[in-house]
């Protein structure tokens, strides 16, 4: 064989490798069920439970539990439950991929639980060709159980919707809150009142009235859901299309609206009392947003609010055998560092104790407290006493000209990556350490406002298991347990990675 001969043959073997079988291949999981293997396919063998809660993470892995973990003992002074958790139960990594990407989004890693499938990121329940799958809270209803939805995002959005609907995109939330209505699905709390609002909704329907007339207490402060009595409940706290507030603007800002721990209370006692059972899905939702947004502050103090959900939790499947709780992150967000700063990394921990300073998100800072024009002298002002960094003449000047050159009030913060574009990434340029390392601001450092392919930590605990490890699994497996779990017996149709892109490329 010649040189030339060589040539070509290397150069087919890298076409087959971009465009052949083989690469679509490559992003399927191996082995593709690690958990097959058990008996009854399940870590529960052939046992059943009455419940399954599923807690999910949205946007956030390892390095900001390591992050997270400092914070909550160094500043807030009380260990993370989650470190214990994670120690206690049966504990494994997870592969978030999605069908035709290594990086997943929401919708796709929130489905691939629900159904057992794969799909295209973008999508909620529903393969290119429109062939939909059929979502556990959907199954579970069939079994007689009761299903509930809790999230500190919108209730719409995409990791709850993909529970309960079926949906060419994840962006068709007024027709996601409609199928919320049709399904019957018991307990709904989260932000978002847009899509339940006939004064806002496209079709001018009323939800919230529809919702009533079903049955459910619709209640939209905390004061109505603490007064709330009814056994179905729609719960929605944030107005417009806002998610719920950030924990850290809840607690410093005085925003009214619950914690992610008050609506999981709300939520337990009602599914509990149904006869046959419950599944319940609970999304912390918002440190994906604050990755997205490279907002540290509004990061940590989300997980203390998701640790103190976990806490209600894990009290509640103690000493009982009859409840699986699973719970894992969605994918990691943002690639968040905390890095070693200074001679031997000596003033990485006082960087990081000055988290304590932070007592607003850039979301409230920017949408909620910056006049329309800024001076650079007010945005000075408002972020030291915030945010509780300095600010240089040229953070201020940036920052005052940027705010003054965009529609604060018309941008859909914490939303999908591409509404802010580069908005997000000069906001956090100016206003974290990233920009400049400096003694007074957090030693975090984030590789990007996207999603990553981080693998991420699985823990299953309650109904009786012990510590022990599930090795690697994929997102999809968690179906498995939880149909096995709950006695059900169904598989969704299949499509293959290199089918969808067909269709998507066929557009
Ligand atoms: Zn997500």
């Amino acid at each position: 064989m010649d040189r030339r001969e060589l040539l070509k043959l290397g150069a087919l073997a890298g076409a087959a490798a971009v465009t052949g079988v083989g690469a679509n291949a490559l992003l399927r999981p191996s082995p593709a069920a690690a958990l097959a293997g058990l008996p009854g396919g399940s870590p529960l063998g052939n046992r059943r439970v009455k419940n399954v809660i599923f807690l999910a993470y949205d946007g956030t892995g390892y390095e900001d539990f390591a992050t997270a973990d400092f914070f909550a003992r160094r500043v807030v002074g009380q260990p993370l439950r989650y470190h214990q958790f994670l120690s206690e139960g049966l504990t494994g990594t997870m592969i978030p991929s999605s069908l035709t990407s290594w990086v997943t989004d929401s919708s796709a890693a929130s489905s691939a639980w629900s159904t057992g499938r794969k799909i295209v990121n973008g999508a909620v329940n529903q393969f290119p060709d429109g062939t939909e799958l059929t979502p556990i809270l959907e199954l579970a209803r069939a079994t007689g159980r009761a299903t509930g939805l809790v999230t500190t995002a919108r209730a719409t959005h995409a990791t709850p919707a993909a529970w309960v609907a079926k949906v060419r995109a994840r962006e068709m939330e007024e027709e996601i809150a409609i199928q919320y209505l049709a399904s019957g699905t018991d307990v709904i709390l989260g932000g978002g009142q847009a899509y339940f609002d006939p004064a806002i909704r496209s079709d001018g329907r009323d939800l919230f009235g529809e919702f009533a007339g079903a049955g459910y207490d619709v209640v939209k402060t905390p004061g109505e859901l603490a007064s709330s009595s009814g056994s179905k409940l729609l719960g929605v706290f944030a107005p417009s299309t806002r998610h719920v507030a950030y924990e850290i603007d809840r607690r410093f800002g005085g925003v009214d609206q619950p914690s992610l721990a008050d609506m999981v209370r709300a939520a337990l006692p009602r599914l509990d009392g149904a006869e046959g059972g419950f599944v319940l899905q609970v999304e912390a939702g918002r440190m994906d947003h604050a990755n997205h947004e490279q907002d540290a502050g509004a990061m940590v103090w989300d997980w203390i609010a998701a640790d103190e959900a976990l806490g209600v939790l894990l009290e509640f499947v103690a000493d009982r055998d009859d409840t699986l709780l699973i719970h894992a992150p969605d994918h990691d967000t943002g690639g968040g560092v905390t890095f070693g700063w200074g001679s031997r990394y000596s003033r990485t921990d006082p960087a990081l104790m000055t988290f304590g300073n932070v007592r607003c998100s850039y979301e409230r800072l920017l949408l909620d407290l910056m006049p329309r024009n800024p001076s650079p002298a007010q945005v000075r002002e408002l972020v030291e006493a915030n945010v509780g960094v300095p600010v240089g003449d040229f953070a201020a000047e940036n920052l005052a000209a940027l705010v003054s050159g965009t529609d604060m009030a018309g941008l859909r913060w914490g939303h999908q990556n591409a509404v802010l574009g580069s908005m997000k990434y000069q906001v956090a340029q100016l206003l974290s350490q990233s920009f400049e390392n400096r003694p007074e601001r957090p030693p975090v450092s984030f590789a990007t406002s996207n999603h990553t392919a981080g693998f991420v930590p699985v823990v299953l605990a309650g109904a009786g298991i012990e510590a022990g490890n599930l090795g690697v699994i994929d997102n999809t497996e968690l179906f498995g347990v939880m149909t096995a779990a709950l006695g059900i017996e169904f598989e969704n149709p299949a499509m293959t990675a290199d089918e969808a892109q067909e269709l998507v490329d066929e557009g």
